[in-house]
């Protein structure tokens, strides 16, 4: 798998019409800090490409990443974040279903989840959304560095019995600073274009 180009192409902000692509999309969703922005740099060889919060709170957009001019990346907008308005989690919530309901090319949703939390209530919504709409939530255990290999097993295991993931349903350790995992979600993808 080689990455020849990537460009942000398209974002969507709560007022903004969602395009109508006929190349495939990825999204990627997880709440704020969970490592979205770096897995997706580094799933296109990026540095900086996708923004990485250094400022919560920013602006909720849906980014899609053009890549080899062959499919899309999608940045769904991190969820979570505490100080955030009600009425902005409802736009949020709104924004993120809307997606997952009215694209027609979309094959698969990640779930960005931090290898050592349990995942939250608003993970287990999203997760439970991802399902409603249709696919098969693909989930992706960010900051794999950050555990020992005798941690990881037992992580592993609470992350898949708190979203009650059926044993056949893919859970992928992943490193921004390893980069652990990257070939498996590029498997992923290739399959499926
Ligand atoms: P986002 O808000 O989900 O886009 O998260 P970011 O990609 O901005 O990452 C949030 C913070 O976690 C940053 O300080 C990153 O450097 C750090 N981070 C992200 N992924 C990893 C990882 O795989 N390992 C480690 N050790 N840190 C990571």
């Amino acid at each position: 798998f080689k990455i020849k180009n990537a460009e942000l192409e398209i974002v969507c902000g709560i007022t903004s019409k969602l395009p109508n692509n006929s190349q495939p999309e990825f999204a990627f969703a997880g709440k704020s800090n969970v490592g979205k922005s770096s897995l997706i740099n580094g799933l296109m060889n990026r540095k900086n490409l996708a923004r990485t919060s250094a400022e919560p709170g920013k602006t909720q957009t849906i980014n899609f990443y053009h890549v080899n001019n062959e499919f899309y990346l999608v940045d769904l907008p991190g969820y979570g974040y505490a100080k955030r308005a009600k009425g902005e989690v409802e736009k949020w919530g709104r924004m993120i279903e809307n997606y997952l309901h009215t694209s027609r090319v979309l094959k698969n949703v990640f779930l960005l989840i931090d290898i050592r939390h349990e995942p939250s209530a608003n993970d287990i919504q999203m997760y439970e959304w991802i399902v409603h709409q249709g696919f098969e939530p693909i989930i992706i255990a960010t900051k794999a560095d950050k555990l020992n290999k005798s941690q990881l097993p037992k992580a592993i295991k609470l992350i898949r019995q708190t979203l009650n993931m059926p044993e056949d349903e893919l859970l992928i350790p992943y490193s921004a600073v390893t980069k652990k995992g990257r070939e498996e979600i590029y498997d992923i993808i290739n399959d499926r274009m």
